[in-house]
């Protein structure tokens, strides 16, 4: 490693003149592919609240403990991929790698409990050192949802079909896949004897999932190596297994989800990479993204709010990947309109510019799009960027229509002009006249 990239504080002149690129893992979305990701977090705002959802904005970097404690110290997140740092030798910081811890421990300290139940949503970028590929990121972005407070089966049921109606309404087609992961009263047991079925059978099992018979056996029925699918086939299901608490939980889930309407396949090998999981998992899947196939995922975790302090509460929530919904959304072709000047002013003298300039900041006062170059030079010039800018009209200012207050309005499509009194520009442009 280059000795510049590890002092961060070396003299500013080092770096003059040298381009300094963006950090692996972490991208741009510049504004040519933005209109997906704006489209996608409008549609959000709208449609939980129709559900009931409110938004709360957590910071980024937490104590490493609250990951450690609540996404658990066993996960690959916490053990392999969180970006943990001592800020200034007073205390273990780390970036988040989700978001569901933060809301917990932003729940349990402005005791929202007592306000009874809550749903909350939130979006923003989370941080996982992870191998950077198509739909995985260093840097990446969630859209999530969580209620506190509810255990009954008809909250993870709506959550569900919430999900479904919101990429519905992105137009985007996800395979629902469900499981129950059951609870203390029935995984223990079943985690011993998956643990003792797996590990006679290491020979056949990819490294990976060698190394995580003993530290997270569950993890292992998620693996996707193909040498691995045979065994893992077979493996014991802990859907045969649980709990009637659980089981009883599972049929109400399946039922109501039926009763609204949501396709879902029961995934019996379906399990989540957090530790805090109890009954209900769930993720959306999508053939439009290859090997990476989930765009959300989710689950209740009931014991999760207690383990980080707070008071006995249910809960249940999913996180969505927006650069994996960006991606589907590209696939499918799917454009958001992008909001293009009603007019392009365009100055052929100095007088005309100064005129462009107050003209331009009265249309914007009425909520009209507009634009002109403050660059000026030729008209030809300014033409061609009313053209980038996608503009509807182009109107020419110059001494001439300063004076007699009338202008020619130019059809950018048609190429037709017609003449414009440039006190009713406003009305002219909002189809008033
Ligand atoms: P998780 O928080 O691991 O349950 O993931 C929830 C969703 O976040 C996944 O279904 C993905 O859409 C997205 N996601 C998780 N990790 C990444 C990553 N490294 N890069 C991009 N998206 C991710």
């Amino acid at each position: 490693m280059r000795r510049d990239r590890l002092t961060p504080l070396g003299p500013s002149s080092t770096y003059a003149g040298v381009k300094i690129n963006g950090v692996k893992g972490m991208n741009d979305v510049l504004p040519a592919r933005v209109a997906p990701w704006q489209e996608m977090e409008r549609v959000a705002r709208e449609v939980f609240a129709l559900y009931g959802y409110r938004e709360v904005r957590t910071p980024s970097v937490e104590q490493y403990a609250l990951f450690a404690r609540g996404v658990g110290e066993m996960t690959d997140i916490v053990n392999k991929e969180m970006y943990v740092f001592e800020d200034k030798g007073e205390e273990m910081l780390a970036l988040r790698p989700e978001g569901t811890a933060g809301a917990v421990r932003a729940f349990i300290e402005h005791g929202c409990h007592v306000e009874g139940p809550q749903k909350w949503f939130y979006l923003g970028p989370m941080f996982r050192r992870e191998r950077p590929q198509k739909g995985r990121y260093r840097q990446f972005h969630q859209i999530g949802c969580e209620v506190f407070g509810v255990a009954e089966p008809a909250c993870d049921a709506e959550q569900i079909a919430m999900l479904d109606d919101y990429l519905a309404r992105l137009g985007v087609r996800a395979e629902v896949k469900l499981n129950s992961v059951g609870d203390a009263a029935c995984r223990p047991a079943y985690l011993d004897d998956l643990r003792t079925w797996l590990g006679a059978r290491r020979a056949a099992l990819c490294p990976d999932c060698n190394e995580r018979i003993d530290r997270n056996p569950l993890r292992v029925l998620d693996c996707k190596v193909e040498s691995c699918q045979p065994v893992l086939r077979e493996a014991p299901r802990l859907v045969d297994r649980l709990c009637e608490p659980c089981r009883a939980h599972f049929e109400a889930v399946k039922g109501m989800l039926g009763d609204l309407g949501v396709t879902f396949e029961v995934d019996p090998r379906l399990v989540r990479g957090l530790d805090y999981y109890v009954r209900t998992a769930y993720e959306f899947a999508s053939g439009a993204l290859g090997a990476q196939s989930a765009v959300a995922g989710g689950g209740r975790y009931d014991g999760l709010v207690e383990t980080l302090g707070g008071p006995p509460t249910p809960g249940i929530g999913f996180a969505l990947g927006q650069e994996r919904l960006a991606l589907i959304m590209e696939a499918l072709g799917r454009k958001a309109p992008v909001e293009r000047p009603a007019v392009f002013f365009i100055a052929a003298d100095e007088a005309g510019a100064r005129e462009a300039m107050r003209r331009a900041a009265a249309l914007r006062k009425a909520g009209i799009a507009c634009d002109l170059d403050p660059r000026g030079g030729k008209l030809k010039g300014q033409f061609r960027q009313a053209e980038r800018a996608g503009a509807r009209f182009a109107l020419v200012l110059g001494g001439d229509e300063v004076a007699s207050g009338r202008a020619r309005l130019k059809d950018m499509e048609t190429r037709e002009e017609s003449p414009v009194a440039l006190d009713e520009l406003a009305a002219r442009l909002t189809g008033g006249r």
